[in-house]
């Protein structure tokens, strides 16, 4: 039977770091925050751990916080996962001690459930021993997204309020409570039976002694995408992590879709009924949430957004004398607005680019100095410069009034704020950290308001209908949630991760 490593630090001292660093994370974060990556690997006869390796490190950008990996030689389920960053997390030891040919792997950005080692994925389960089964059945399960019906769910599994430590944990829990009280049911039985009750967004991997299993649910608001080896299969959260280990992109696998990869190929299920299946992709994965050499739609992200920036510039000209994008995410959409335009495009903020968890955690009033240890501007490039300063979106506001307060202390003579999306003004329950709609400077203020709470000489945003045909698949289906407050499904319940904080203008 399998195992799972336990972290050697004791739990009151993870607990204390990663309360630090969720401190920093809100800091450094202006954009909506991710919540986890994916990855999954079939491939006979060879050891997949370094390969699962390299694809979840491909991903990190989709979560910071924890990592994992789940491996199985068709005898044993082994479990590693820790805080921190992938490669933190793993050395070539713990490679070694994830044997097996089948490999599924994880990097958490908490939304549902604390940031903690307990909520690090995989999330293991072995099935109790029961007369009927000749050898119990061990899986381990990783999950991109957030169920919006835990709590009911958790009551449903039987699990004590509390208990639940995550919606994955409870998911996990549900599948294995399936398998022990029916004993003649397999792993995919239980999830024929189990992923129906789920409501909200979720892209499973999972591994049990002979498959790797890939789960979109029936929106699809999360990527997941199925990757073609010489020798073997791959899932993933995003095109990139096929790109790095040589595999290449045969399809996204389908929203509602059941994906079994064994010995002989891939299988599709479909445990929703076909009026069920309604794709609504994050369009937040467009703007800023997926790398930009990823592939979505059949869309190049990069481009996506440079189309972004284009379209931004027809609809909030302005006259000025440079744009510039604040790096790294307004970069694209800046390049885009400057060739639409005709201004000249130029670096007006330097990163940097190793910046992490480990400074010292500041407080309310030091917020804007923890902006500038991320952000410098060059002043020989700003001096008495007129600028257009693109950015992909305004969460909390945070960020941008202190990227302004610097540009004009660095000499700007103007600062005209260009936003690559609509204003962001519903929390979301789908797997991204955006806090609640108390924290979100656009719930209640309209434009003019924001642009005189961040200081801007002007602020505009690009239109929803213009977003979505800068995404190349204008009819796609997409979820707008954040941008509109329709969402497409219940959502009246909710783990917070977080009290909710007072108004970022307060
Ligand atoms: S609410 Fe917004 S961030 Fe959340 S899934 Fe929908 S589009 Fe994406």
């Amino acid at each position: 039977m399998g195992y799972v490593l336990e972290s050697p630090r004791p739990q009151e001292v993870k607990d204390e770091v990663t309360a630090q660093e969720a401190a920093v994370d809100e800091v450094m974060h202006s954009s909506p925050r991710e919540a986890c990556g994916v990855f999954g690997a079939f491939v006979p006869g060879t050891e997949v751990s370094h390969l699962a390796y390299d694809g979840i490190y491909a991903l990190q950008h989709r979560g910071q916080e924890s990592a994992g990996m789940a491996t199985s030689d068709g005898q044993a389920v082994v479990v590693v996962k820790d805080m921190g960053l992938v490669a933190n997390v793993f050395n070539e030891y713990k490679l070694a001690a994830l044997p097996g040919h089948i490999a599924i792997a994880h990097t958490r950005y908490s939304t549902t459930g604390s940031s903690s080692w307990h909520n690090a994925q995989p999330v293991y389960r072995m099935t109790s021993k029961n007369p009927d089964r000749a050898q119990p059945i061990e899986f381990a399960l990783g999950h991109n997204g957030n169920l919006t019906n835990t709590e009911v769910l958790a009551a449903e599994a039987g699990m004590l309020p509390g208990t639940a430590t995550s919606d994955s944990d409870v998911i996990a829990e549900l599948v294995v409570r399936h398998l022990d009280s029916n004993p003649t049911h397999d792993l995919v039985d239980a999830l024929n039976h189990v992923l129906p009750t789920l409501e909200g967004a979720f892209s499973l991997v999972l591994v049990d002694h002979g498959r790797l299993i890939g789960v979109r649910d029936p929106n699809g608001y999360r990527p997941l995408c199925l990757g073609k080896l010489d020798q073997g299969w791959v899932v993933a959260s995003e095109t990139p992590a096929l790109d790095i280990v040589g595999a290449h992109l045969v399809r996204e696998v389908d929203p509602g879709e059941l994906l079994i990869i064994d010995s002989e190929g891939p299988v599709s299920e479909a445990p929703w009924p076909a009026e069920r299946i309604d794709p609504k992709l994050c369009l937040f994965e467009f703007v800023y949430l997926a790398r930009p050499d990823s592939r979505l739609y059949g869309q190049e992200l990069h481009s996506a957004r440079i189309r972004m920036g284009e379209l931004l510039a027809e609809q909030a000209p302005v006259e000025a004398d440079m744009v510039m994008g604040v790096p790294d995410s307004g970069i694209p959409a800046a390049e885009g607005y400057a060739r639409r335009s005709g201004i000249r495009y130029g670096h007006g903020l330097v990163k940097n680019r190793y910046i992490g968890r480990t400074f010292i955690v500041p407080d309310q009033a030091q917020r804007a100095q923890g902006v500038r240890r991320k952000l410098n501007p060059l002043r020989e490039t700003i001096e008495g410069q007129r600028l257009v300063v693109v950015d992909d979106s305004i969460v909390r506001g945070t960020t941008p009034r202190a990227v302004v307060k610097m540009l004009r202390e660095a000499g700007a003579k103007e600062v005209h704020l260009r936003i690559s999306s609509p204003p962001y003004r519903w929390p979301c329950y789908y797997g991204l950290d955006t806090g609640t709609r108390a924290e979100l400077i656009a719930a209640d203020l309209t434009v003019s308001e924001i642009e005189e709470y961040l200081g801007a000489d002007s602020l505009a945003y690009l239109t929803l209908d213009a977003l979505k045909k800068a995404t190349g698949a204008p009819g796609a289906g997409f979820c707008d949630a954040c941008l509109t407050g329709s969402y497409p499904s219940e959502v009246s319940v909710r783990m917070e991760r977080r009290a909710p904080a007072a108004s970022p203008v307060a």
